[in-house]
C-alpha cells in the first residue's frame, strides 16, 4: 500500500470526522488521536491512536505517522503542541496561536491590544471581588472559566453578590481561573469563519447563530443584517485571526449589541458549528478548506451555492444508542441533508448530528429545517 500524505488530527469528535471526510476526498490519509476507541473520527481510519497528549511516547508515535498535525479543539495545552513542534512536525494552527486563544482572558487581552471591539472584561482574582467587578462591569455580568469552557459549561450569570459567590465556588471547582465580562444585551449573535494560508485569507458568509441553553441550535446564512455590518463583521474576523498570527481555519463569534455595535465574543481555532452548513451551502466547505489550509494549498471558493442555508443541530432526544431511530421519517424531506456523527451513545442534549437545507427563500428553508428537526429521533 502506498503511503499517502497523512494529516494528524488531535481529537476524534465530529469536527475531526467531517474534516477527515474531506481529507479522504482530496486523496489524503488521516490519523486520529483520541482518548477512547471508536470515536466519530477514529472509526474512519486504521491510524487510530488511543490515549492522550500527556503520553510522550504515544504522541511521538502519532507524530511519526503524520506529515502535519491539526486539532479539533482548543483544549490541548499549548506546551503539548510545542512538544510536537520540537519533534520537527508542524502544527496548524501553531502552538503559539493556540496559547493566545485557549485561555479566554489571554485571548481577550490579545484582541484588545489590536483594538478589536470587545465587551468590557476583567480578571477575577478572589471570591471577594464582587464590588470591584460590579463597579466596572455593571450589576449584571458573566463570569467565565478562562480555560476548557464549551457550550456554556464554564459560564455563569451573575446578578448579585450571592450569585457571584456561588458561581465562583462552582466554577473554581473545575480548576480553572476565572474572568468576568459585561453582560451584553445583544440583538443578534453572529459568526464568521476565516481561513488563512501563507498566501491567502478568505471569509465565509457572516451567519446568524441562535443558541438554546448556551448551545448553538440554528444557523442562518447569510445573517439578515445590513451590508455595512456584514463588511464590518468580516473585517473584524480577519483582524482577530491576524492578531493571533493564525493560519488554518477559525470561527469568530460576535454580538450585535443594543447600540448596533459588533463585539467579539470569542474565537475558535478550528472548524466551528456555525460553519457546518458550508458542506452543502458553499462551493467549498469549511472542512475542505480546513484541510487545504493545513496543507497550505490554494483555497476553494467560500461563496454560497444558493441564496440561503439553514443548519439545525440534532441534539440527543433520549439516552441510548447513538443511532437514528426513524430513518424513513427522518429522510422524508427530499431537500434535507442529514449528518449523523457516529457517536456510540446518545444523551439528552448531546450534539449527535445536524441537518442543513439550502434554498432561495429563507422562510421556506427555515420552515422545512424546523419541521425536520422535530421529526428526527437519535
Ligand atoms: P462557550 O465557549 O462555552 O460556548 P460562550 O462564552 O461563547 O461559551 O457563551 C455561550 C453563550 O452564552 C453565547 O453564545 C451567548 O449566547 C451567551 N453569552 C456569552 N457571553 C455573553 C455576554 N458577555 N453577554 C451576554 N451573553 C453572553
Amino acid at each position: 500500500m502506498i503511503k499517502r500524505k497523512t494529516i494528524g488530527i488531535l481529537g476524534g469528535g465530529q469536527l475531526a470526522r467531517m474534516s477527515a471526510f474531506q481529507a479522504y476526498k482530496l486523496g489524503f490519509d488521516i490519523a486520529i488521536l483520541e482518548k477512547e476507541k471508536n470515536s466519530p473520527a477514529g472509526q474512519l481510519t486504521q491510524n487510530e491512536f488511543v490515549g492522550w497528549v500527556d503520553d510522550d511516547k504515544l504522541l511521538k508515535q502519532f507524530a511519526e505517522e503524520c506529515d502535519i498535525i491539526t486539532l479539533e479543539n482548543e483544549f490541548i495545552d499549548a506546551d503539548r503542541l510545542k512538544f510536537i513542534e520540537s519533534l520537527g512536525k508542524r502544527v496548524i494552527p501553531s502552538a503559539y496561536t493556540i496559547r493566545l486563544i485557549q485561555d479566554k482572558f489571554t485571548q481577550k487581552k490579545t484582541l484588545s491590544k489590536y483594538n478589536i471591539p470587545l465587551p468590557n472584561f476583567m480578571e477575577v482574582k478572589s471570591i471577594n471581588d464582587y464590588k470591584k467587578i460590579s463597579t466596572k462591569l455593571g450589576k449584571r455580568f458573566i463570569i467565565k472559566s478562562r480555560k476548557m469552557g464549551y457550550d456554556g459549561y464554564g459560564n455563569a450569570d451573575v446578578m448579585n453578590e450571592t450569585d457571584f459567590k456561588d458561581a465562583y465556588k462552582k466554577l473554581t471547582n473545575r480548576h480553572s481561573k476565572l474572568y468576568a465580562e459585561e453582560f451584553v444585551k445583544f440583538s443578534k449573535e453572529l459568526a464568521v469563519m476565516v481561513v488563512r494560508t501563507k498566501k491567502e485569507i478568505k471569509t465565509y458568509p457572516v451567519v446568524e447563530t441562535i443558541q438554546k441553553n448556551h448551545i448553538c441550535h440554528t444557523v442562518i446564512s447569510p445573517a439578515q443584517i445590513s451590508k455595512r455590518k456584514i463588511k464590518m463583521a468580516e473585517q473584524i474576523g480577519i483582524e482577530c485571526v491576524k492578531a493571533v498570527k493564525g493560519f488554518g481555519l477559525f470561527g469568530i463569534e460576535m454580538f450585535i449589541d443594543e447600540k448596533g455595535r459588533i463585539l467579539v465574543n470569542e474565537m475558535a481555532p478550528r472548524p466551528h458549528n456555525s460553519g457546518h452548513y458550508t458542506i452543502e451551502g458553499c462551493i467549498t466547505s469549511q472542512f475542505e478548506n480546513h484541510i487545504r489550509s493545513v496543507m497550505n494549498l490554494p483555497l476553494g471558493s467560500t461563496e454560497l451555492v444558493k441564496k440561503y442555508a439553514v443548519m439545525i443541530n440534532l441534539l440527543g432526544k433520549r439516552d441510548g444508542k447513538g443511532v437514528v431511530q426513524n430513518y424513513p421519517e427522518s429522510l422524508s424531506e427530499p431537500d434535507l441533508h442529514l449528518h449523523v456523527y457516529g457517536k456510540e451513545k446518545s444523551r439528552i442534549g448531546r450534539k449527535m448530528g445536524h441537518i442543513t437545507i439550502i434554498g432561495d427563500k429563507l422562510n421556506t428553508t427555515l420552515r422545512k429545517a424546523k419541521k425536520m428537526e422535530q421529526k428526527i429521533i437519535i
